[in-house]
């Protein structure tokens, strides 16, 4: 027997009885069937209702046969009549993404001719996809044209036009439809064949924020949010701004540029860093003039500083030079030889010293897990 769809007749009513007419144990619970309900099952791009029936809690719906199943946590008594509430707020978040995503649709394809081709309304944003592209400017306007419908507070219409006459309406369809069809018409705004469940005038979505457009196959993806979605989502970039703000003491509409001057002075830092490294580097060379073999013990360094100052030294020690920057347990190295070959002595280090690295054979760059006595007891048995 074919289920009442109450959420067809009030998409606002969030409690309803009705009898059990079936309940059989299946995976993941207990399929309950009743004469009428106010849970909408998923389908036409929608998640389902969840919420409770009598002690149970429904954690899936879906329709089979124009029958809904309502999967439960327990058994319910066949026969009886049952209490079921649903989760309104999760419900009206759907019908607002659902009709905001109709209000986007209906725009593109009213200005460029576009298709919706595409729909997923996923836990966080809701993604479509058009059979043309959209620019990042289109979008700015699609976007103030569709909040401009949401403040025309427009009722929605939903018409079922029988067979006869479904051609003269010029409705928008992802697919060629015949028999039952349900039409949802927000004003000019749009018209299109579809089964989910939308709020009963644009003014209730309150709010659509078109995120993004991408290239997708031939054409763009589109994120959107709205109503309340789109107010969290806007929060909480407030928030991130907020922060950037107070960071950076500037003013909430200047913290791009205050971004900028903040990069630009750490670039300018680094290479005066990179500077007066190069000049402690150049010193320290010169205390090494002509001694050999040297190991060397530094604090933690970046990679390239530890490449310029092993440079350094071996240039001017005139044998191996290593250094070793970091500390116990964590060292990066460097090891140069002006016409040496280190591999040999790379392998046998990496493997007394815990370590991993290697390079060209006169200069290798590696890291050890070794104590700096352990590090030291390796080049004195060399
Ligand atoms: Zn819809």
């Amino acid at each position: 027997m074919a289920t009442e769809k109450l959420f067809y007749i009030d998409q606002y009513r969030t409690e309803e009885t009705a009898h059990v007419l079936s309940c059989e144990e299946v995976k993941g619970g207990y399929a309950v069937v009743l004469d009428r309900t106010i849970f909408y099952p998923t389908g036409g791009g929608q998640p389902c209702d969840l919420g409770t029936l009598g002690e149970a809690t429904v954690t899936d719906v879906f329709e089979r046969d124009e029958e809904i199943i309502h999967l439960c946590d327990r058994p319910l008594p066949v026969g009886e009549t049952v209490t079921g509430k649903i989760d309104f707020d999760r419900r009206f978040t759907f019908m607002q993404q659902h009709s905001g995503e109709h209000l986007v649709s209906g725009v593109v394809h009213r200005r460029f001719g576009y298709e919706n081709v595409g729909f997923h309304m996923g836990s966080d944003c809701v993604t479509f996809d058009f059979s043309g592209e959209i620019s990042a400017q289109e979008l700015k306007s699609i976007e103030r044209e569709v909040n401009e419908i949401i403040y025309q507070n427009i009722k929605t219409e939903f018409l079922y036009p029988d067979e006869a006459s479904l051609h003269t309406y010029p409705f928008r369809s992802k697919k060629e439809l015949s028999g039952w069809v349900r039409l949802v018409k927000f004003g000019d705004a749009d018209l299109c064949a579809c089964c989910g469940l939308h709020v009963a005038a644009t003014g209730e979505i309150g709010l659509v924020k078109l995120l993004s457009t991408t290239k997708f196959h031939e054409g763009s993806r589109i994120e959107m949010l709205a109503g309340i979605r789109a107010l969290d989502y806007m929060n909480a970039l407030a928030e991130q701004n907020r922060e950037i703000s107070n960071l950076l003491s500037a003013k909430p509409f200047a913290t791009a540029a205050a971004v900028k001057r903040v990069s630009e002075e750490l670039a300018s830092a680094q290479y005066r860093v990179t500077e007066l490294e190069n000049r402690l580097f150049a010193v320290k060379a010169a205390q090494y003039a002509g001694s050999g073999d040297v190991l060397l013990f530094e604090s933690a360094m970046s990679p390239d500083a530890l490449r310029c100052l092993t440079d350094a030294v071996m240039q001017a020690c005139g044998g191996r030079c290593a250094v070793f920057s970091g500390e116990d347990g964590n060292y990066k190295y460097a090891v140069g030889q002006g016409n040496g070959d280190l591999r040999d002595m790379t392998k046998a280090l990496n493997a007394a010293l815990n370590g991993r690295g290697g390079g060209k054979p006169f200069f290798v760059q590696g890291s050890v897990a070794a104590s700096k006595k352990e590090i030291e007891a390796f080049f004195a048995a060399l």
